[in-house]
């Protein structure tokens, strides 16, 4: 049976830009007191250390190098959690749409998402995680006792996505935010090694209409207690 020797569940949670999963994970990790893993912000991290680097990101073997010698820790931090790159604080930094198209390329290199997915299977071993990313309940933990696939619109994701940046002041325009969103939901969703997609027994929710208190509260209904 699923997760049978896990003390504490996996609570996994898949699905693509801005279909809400780093709102809905980290509200739900706290309810629960439970460790919120956010997987996107690794492959972020990557993509920001070989830039600081100097790595081209189409080179794969150097980033590859990369992606095995890394520290990646996460800090509890006032404002939510910290994310910290060979010791420096890159919180911030590897949410701006460089690091964003630059994360969704080196994702797709097979060497990395093994270095990722076993520093991630590391964190999650004990349970008691919410874990939100592309791949966590087809890959990482196939044996989630929770999956969860989000998703919404295209116009509903481009405007969170929107907001998101405005609020952070970056100069971005909707029709540019959703141009670069599809570009990457596609790349995320065709590429050979683990894509983007739904586990076969995952629960399917259409965020486009609901709050992040209604989505909580149907995902919490489906976590065993
Ligand atoms: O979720 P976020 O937008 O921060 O993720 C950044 C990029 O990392 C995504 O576009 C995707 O290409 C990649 N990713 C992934 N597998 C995960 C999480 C993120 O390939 N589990």
């Amino acid at each position: 049976m699923a997760g049978q020797t896990r003390p504490c569940p996996v609570i996994a949670i898949d699905g693509p830009v801005g279909a809400g999963k780093s709102t809905v994970a980290q509200a739900l990790a706290q309810r629960l007191g439970y460790r919120y893993v956010d997987t996107g912000a690794m492959y972020r991290a990557v993509a920001w250390k070989a830039r600081a680097e100097g790595v081209d990101v189409n080179d794969r073997e150097a980033v590859a190098a990369i992606a095995r010698a890394v520290q990646i820790e996460f800090l509890p931090g006032r404002r939510g959690q910290h994310i910290l790159v060979d010791g420096a604080d890159v919180t911030e930094t590897i949410r701006s749409p460089q690091i964003s198209e630059r994360a969704s390329i080196v994702s797709a290199y097979p060497e990395v998402r093994e270095a990722m997915v076993a520093l991630q299977r590391r964190m999650g071993k004990d349970g008691c995680v919410v874990m939100e990313g592309r791949d966590i309940g087809t890959v990482v933990f196939p044996d989630a006792e929770v999956k969860i696939y989000l998703d919404a619109t295209l116009d509903e994701r481009a405007r969170r996505r929107y907001e998101e940046l405005r609020r952070k002041r970056e100069r971005v325009t909707l029709e540019g935010v959703r141009q670069a969103l599809e570009q990457r939901d596609r790349r995320d969703s065709t590429r050979t090694h683990s894509p983007l997609r739904p586990a076969d027994d995952s629960t399917a929710i259409d965020t486009t209409s609901m709050s992040v208190k209604q989505v909580v509260g149907e995902i919490l209904k489906r976590v065993p207690r």
